[in-house]
Formats: structure tokens, sequence, C-alpha cells
């Protein structure tokens, strides 16, 4: 709980960015396309191990309709727990209302490694989006002691996504939530590791917010390196051979620029550890994905799951609902990217090399 009140109190507010006129005079200074669209009629030839009857044929489509961008925004929203403590935090009424609000938008939930990687199944026309909660805290998730085990308590964000996802079955599933090295992670029902298993079993993935949630923008390079590898240690200690994927910065403040990457890559008492992204706080943009040559894999956007005030999520929701051409919108096929001809400059190496690009 204290680490929930410190978030409210010392958040770095972040800069919003101008995405339209930026996206606009992106449009406005392409002129020739030099790049042929790659069109082919068979998947790209990869290590996927997705079932065929989940893919559709990159030709499958009509983009004219459903207008697929896959270079377009993807939203990553910054949640805490569930209780009445703006903005930081939400109400189950409200979150309730958030996750309708998306629902009814157009908006589906992928996983953090979809987001990761650019693999998005979400279905075509639809904008995927993605939800994060930071501090481990127990109104985020806990668990409720059955006959046969445990199950997820229903007043938790965890357990009122659940019931949404089941009401929704077309809505997806899963979510990210990062925690610290204590043992009290999500309440004290079970242990850690009892309730870690329940949300990797159900699809959830986990993530570092620092061992004790201090601004690494005060510390100095050993204390950085102590921060974040102590939870890597204690990951370590209950699944030797797991390794987190992501870290997000308490209060969105990152570590001085001269020793800026040890919080990201590096090695704490025999412990390494190697991030793909580090997630700011919210509210920040653009939302940029992955295939993005501008992605900022070190300081990537997140928007704030609050409603009120400019660059939230609500304000995001308005924004797109106007600007509709900056939504990433699914053309429904993994290995694919549909992207307007206007878009192509932005598409990454990565991209370039891992996709099969298709221009209309
Ligand atoms: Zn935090």
């Amino acid at each position: 709980m204290i680490v929930g009140i410190l978030s409210l109190s010392s958040c770095k507010v972040q800069k919003i960015v101008d995405e339209p006129k930026e996206e606009l005079s992106q449009v406005a200074k392409s002129t020739t396309t030099t790049v042929e669209p790659e069109l082919t009629t068979e998947p790209a030839k990869e290590t996927s191990t997705e079932p065929a009857t989940t893919t559709i044929a990159p030709t499958g489509i009509d983009p004219e309709v459903i207008k697929p961008n896959e270079l377009g925004h993807i939203m990553v929203v910054m949640y805490h727990g569930i209780m009445d403590n703006p903005p930081y935090h939400r109400t189950k009424e409200e979150f309730t209302k958030d996750l309708q609000t998306m629902y009814d938008l157009g908006y589906r939930l992928i996983t953090l490694d979809e987001y990761l990687t650019g693999r998005i199944k979400t279905e075509p026309g639809m904008t995927p989006i993605h939800l994060t909660f930071d501090d481990g805290l127990d109104t985020t998730f806990a668990l409720k002691k059955t006959a046969d085990g445990f199950t997820v308590d229903e007043n938790t964000a965890i357990g009122i996504l659940e019931d949404f996802c089941k009401e929704h079955p077309d809505f997806g599933h899963g979510a990210s939530l990062y925690f610290h090295d204590t043992e009290n992670n999500f309440g004290d029902v079970g242990t850690d590791k009892d309730r870690f298993d329940w949300l990797l079993e159900h699809g959830y993935e986990l993530g570092n917010h620092t061992a004790t949630h201090d601004n690494l923008s005060t510390l100095t390079e050993p204390e950085v390196i102590k921060e974040v590898g102590r939870v890597e240690k204690y990951v370590e200690s209950l699944y030797p051979d797991m390794k987190l994927r992501v870290l997000t910065y308490p209060f969105g403040a990152t570590p001085d620029d001269a020793f800026y990457q040890s919080a990201l890559k590096g090695e704490y008492e025999g412990t390494t550890y190697d991030y793909e992204i580090g997630l700011r706080e919210g509210p920040s943009g653009p939302f940029r994905p992955i295939t993005h040559k501008d992605f900022q894999r070190y300081n990537a956007p997140r928007v704030r799951g609050s409603e009120g005030e400019n660059g939230d999520l609500y304000w995001y929701f308005d924004y797109y609902e106007e600007n509709p051409s900056f939504k990433f919108v699914s053309d429904g096929y993994p290995d694919a990217m549909y992207i307007p001809e206007d878009w192509e400059e932005g598409l990454s190496d990565y991209a370039k090399e891992n996709f099969s690009i298709i221009k209309y």
C-alpha cells in the first residue's frame, strides 16, 4: 500500500507529444515508394508454433474494408490497484467501465509477448491494447482458498478482468504484473510462488518493478544494479529457468544517463538480467509498436488508466476516435504487416526482416 501512495505523490508527468502533427507531416513527406510490396500467398517462414487454424492468409482480407495499419499505435495501460484513490487506482466500478469502454471502442487485449514480438493475433479490424499492473498490490491480485486449492479473489483487478473476459470471450485475455522482491506480493493467501503459479498458469506475465520501489534516478550505478538484480535473483529462487522480459521504472524515473544501460542489462551476485524493454509511467506517448523504427525500446510509453486529465486513458480514447488513422488496426495475421503505403518509412529493420510487409 505504501508504494501506491509513493507513486501518487512522486509521479513524474511526461510531456505529451503532439502526435497528430508529427504523423501528418510524416504522411505529407512521403512521396515515392521505393520498395515493392512483398505480396505473398503463404505465411512467412517462422518458428511459430501457432496452430494453423488461428492464422489467416495475408491475402484473405480486403484492406479497403478493414483498413489495417500495423504500424499504428498500441496503448499500454498502466494500472495499480482497485481502490478509491485517483488517478493511480480505480474502483471496481471504474475499472469495469474502462474494460467495457475498451471493448465497445474495438480494443482487444494482447499479451506482453504479442506486444514484445509484434506478432499480434488480434482479429482483423480490431485494435490491440495491453494492460500492466505495477506495485504487486493485494487489490491488483490475490488468491482465495478453496477446498482443493486456490481461486482468484473476484474483487481484485485480475478477478474483475477474468469475469469480464468470460462474459466477452472475443475481448482477448491477459495482462502483465510487476512486483518487488518481498515475499508478500499480491496479498498473503498462499505464498508468492502459489500466486505467481496461478498467474502464469492463467496466461498472465510477470515483470520487474525493482526490489524496493526506489527512485532509480537518485541511485548510484551499484545501487541501480542491486535494485534491479535482487528481483531477478528472487525470481530465480522460485523458477530457476525463468527470466523476466520487462522492467517498469518506479515513478517513471530512469537512472543517470552515464549508466542508464545498467538497469536493463547486467549481473547481480551471479544472476544476469537483460530486459527487452523498459516501460515508463503514464501519461506519455506516442504509442508506437515495436515494429516502428522510432519505438523507444528502453523508454517505452504507457497511458495511465484514469479519467479526467490530459493524456490519460479517456483522453486517448477520444483522441483515437478523432484520429482513427493513427490506431494500430490488426490484419489478423501475426506474421504479416499490412500498412498504408504512406507509412512505409516508419518500418524498423526488425519489421523488414521478420514480417511479410504488404502495402496498400
Ligand atoms: Zn510503482
